[in-house]
């Protein structure tokens, strides 16, 4: 039976508002295994699930939803049990790695860069020197150069992950380890978590280079909607493999799912 992997923000909703016919596609999708999948570190899975519940989605509970900071946890885990960290990001990032590891500013064997307010220049020098004199591996919870958000009711583009980590990158000459899309672990914990091949998983998202690419070059299924970043008109950006489903809207996604017999 195929299992879901589904991005929300420019699928489910945008902003504060749910996209057409999202209520009856996570319906229909929660006859299946699935999990709701996030590059956004900045909110805990309870919170995540809390705020789709508030929109509207039925039955949606913390475990069913996947970030990129949780996935950053299992990976340090399965990296080494026990792990000692030091961490800079939203108090998600930090509540998350203190129930897989212990934070250890001083022994850290990783340097965790997030999203969200707490990079200033003594945590900058802390994390260099960390990487540089006690071998710490660099890791990024996700790539993102910015995210969008509002403030006020406005508009607003925010440092992404990506941003974030670049400076420890630049001082210390090394590579962050990137745990979100399109990089393969939180896929990888996604998998791992339903109990299922990635053969068997279909990724929706609205983002060809992110959710699209990764997906595609794990072996799943790719859906994408035009309700988020890459709009309907927007031409195929070169070197990414196609969606096998490009759609305009998630009306029209659960009706061709219907027609593959995926959805009942
Ligand atoms: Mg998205």
């Amino acid at each position: 039976m195929t299992a879901f992997l589904l991005d929300m923000d420019g699928v489910l909703y945008h902003g504060k508002k749910v996209l057409q016919g999202a209520l009856e596609f996570v319906e229909q999708v929660s006859q299946h295994q699935y999990l709701f999948v996030t590059n956004n570190p900045t909110r805990s899975p309870a919170q995540v699930a809390d705020r789709l519940s508030r929109m509207g989605f039925s039955d949606v509970y913390a475990e069913q939803v996947l970030t990129s900071a949780d996935a950053a946890a299992l990976w340090l885990r399965q990296q080494k049990p026990g792990f000692r960290y030091f961490a800079i990001g939203a108090k998600a990032l930090h509540e998350t790695l203190a129930k897989a590891g212990t934070e250890d500013p001083q022994q850290a064997d990783f340097v965790v860069v997030g999203e969200g307010p707490g990079l200033d220049y003594e945590k900058l020098t802390l994390g260099i020197n960390l990487v540089l004199s006690r071998k710490a591996r660099l890791v990024a919870t996700n790539p993102d150069s910015s995210v969008d958000s509002w403030c006020k009711g406005e508009a607003q583009v925010l440092p992404g992950g990506g941003a974030l980590v670049a400076p420890f990158e630049v001082a210390t000459g090394q590579k962050a380890v990137v745990i979100g899309k399109p990089h393969r672990f939180l896929y990888e914990m996604a998998t791992e978590r339903l109990g299922v091949s990635p053969g068997d998983c279909i990724m929706v998202g609205d983002r060809p280079d992110t959710d699209v690419a990764g997906a595609a070059a794990m072996g799943m299924k790719t859906a994408l909607v035009r309700t988020g970043r890459f709009l309907p008109g927007s031409s195929w950006p070169k070197g990414i493999a196609r969606a096998d489903w490009d759609v305009e809207t998630l009306i029209e996604l659960q009706a061709a799912f219907k027609v593959a017999g995926i959805f009942r």
